[in-house]
């Protein structure tokens, strides 16, 4: 009988499993990919939607393209994991796996923010960035805060890079001069692996007149009073709120008691659970990399070499490394690059290339060799 992999969730770790796997083993594998939507999308496309750089049907990439051999695609929402019997349940049946791999990502929690749903806005969800696209271009004067809710959150570059943008999109229309513009962070400096990238955002937002908040989450929002409630308490003003609301596992990885401390806990090295032939990847878990796409097709790619030195009796491959490349977006048309390493010394360290317009070249090309990879556009 074919070995039975199911993989959950058609994300970054998802879809580069699934691909790795088909390319090496075809049809000797009987690979179910599961999904609640019909369509991919990058994370940082949001950005491309909310701005109005690019419109939301050119960044949605359909499931349906995917014809891998030995792979079967399936749009359900999955509703109960058994991580004992590799048993999982869907709106439409039930699986049976011989490998499960949850790769289900981080959801959002936007009502955990007191204030958040009523009186701002967050563009972390597809859905909240497509709503942007009506908010934004109504905002022409007053104080604007992109702001972080909780810790931790995906792609800690994005706020950063979407009060660069918000500069770029009120300079656009004329009325950068009647607004102002704040980002709450957690931390203080931008990125804290790569003193050199903070620098240049720093050096970014003083030239543009952003004012960086250091080591503060917003805490609230109070609607009635257009204030920002800070975790020290401290108080600002604001007339457009972007925020970054909390991360969570999925309700159905709570409920299947993978968790502990609200992730899923994975061996660093090898991404398995303590639960025999499961395996975790990317944002689901508490791997201890931040939550970004390439550090999930990074893990997925170990999983991946991994099953098939098993399944076809190849070499194990080296633990895995937690590194990997950012992009980030600096406005005007140029994109600045991270290099980060998380697991291979004492503390994580990264390394920054200016921003340029070839590195602009180079993400979009990140883009497009992912969708030729994974769905063959
Ligand atoms: C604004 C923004 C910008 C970003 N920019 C970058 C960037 O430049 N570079 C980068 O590397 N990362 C970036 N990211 C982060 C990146 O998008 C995520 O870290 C990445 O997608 C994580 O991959 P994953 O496979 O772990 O999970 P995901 O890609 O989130 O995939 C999880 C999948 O599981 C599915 N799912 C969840 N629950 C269920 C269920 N019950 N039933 C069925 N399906 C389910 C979801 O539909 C989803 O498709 C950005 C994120 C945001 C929000």
């Amino acid at each position: 009988m074919k070995p039975r992999v199911v993989v959950l969730g058609g994300g970054f770790g998802g879809l580069e499993l699934t691909s790795m796997l088909s390319d090496a083993l075809g049809d000797d594998l009987d690979l179910t990919l599961i999904d609640r939507n019909a369509f991919f999308f990058f994370g940082f496309s949001k950005l491309d939607v909310m701005f109005d750089r690019k419109m939301p049907d050119e960044v949605r990439i359909p499931y349906r393209s995917i014809v891998k051999p030995g792979v079967t695609f399936r749009q359900e929402t999955i509703t109960a994991i058994d991580p004992e019997a590799k048993r999982v349940t869907t709106d439409s049946g039930t699986y049976d796996a011989d490998i499960l791999v949850v790769a289900l990502g981080a959801d959002y929690d936007p009502g955990a923010t007191p204030g958040l749903v009523e009186g701002g806005n967050e563009f972390y969800s597809f859905a909240g960035s497509e709503r942007l696209r009506e908010v934004l271009p109504a905002f022409s004067q007053g104080h604007a805060i992109v702001g972080v809710t909780s810790t931790p959150f995906k792609c800690p570059p994005a706020p950063s890079e979407a009060a660069l943008l918000l500069h770029d999109h009120l300079t656009g229309r004329g009325v950068r001069d009647a607004c102002e513009i704040s980002i709450v962070m957690p931390f203080g400096v931008p990125i804290p692996p790569s003193p050199e990238t903070s620098q240049a955002l720093m050096a970014a937002f003083a030239e543009r007149g952003i004012t960086f908040v250091p080591d503060r989450l917003v805490r609230a929002l109070d609607p009635a009073r257009s204030v920002a409630v800070l975790d020290d308490g401290s108080e600002m003003r604001y007339d457009l709120f972007l925020g970054v609301p909390k991360h969570r596992v999925p309700d159905v990885v709570e409920a299947s008691g993978m968790t502990e401390d609200g992730w899923i806990p994975v061996d660093p090295t090898n991404l398995k659970t303590r639960f025999p032939g499961v395996y975790g990847i990317g944002d689901v878990t508490s791997v201890g990399t931040p939550k970004a796409g390439v550090f999930a097709e990074g893990a997925a790619q170990v999983v991946a070499q991994s099953l098939i030195a098993e399944l076809a009796e190849g070499e194990q491959p080296a633990a895995y490394a937690g590194a990997g490349a950012c992009y980030v977006e600096f406005g005007a048309g140029r994109v600045g690059r991270v290099d980060v390493d998380f697991f291979s010394g004492p503390s994580p360290t990264g390394s920054y290339t200016e921003a340029s317009v070839e590195l602009a070249a180079e993400k979009g090309h990140f883009g497009s060799s992912r969708r030729a990879r994974w769905f063959g556009l």
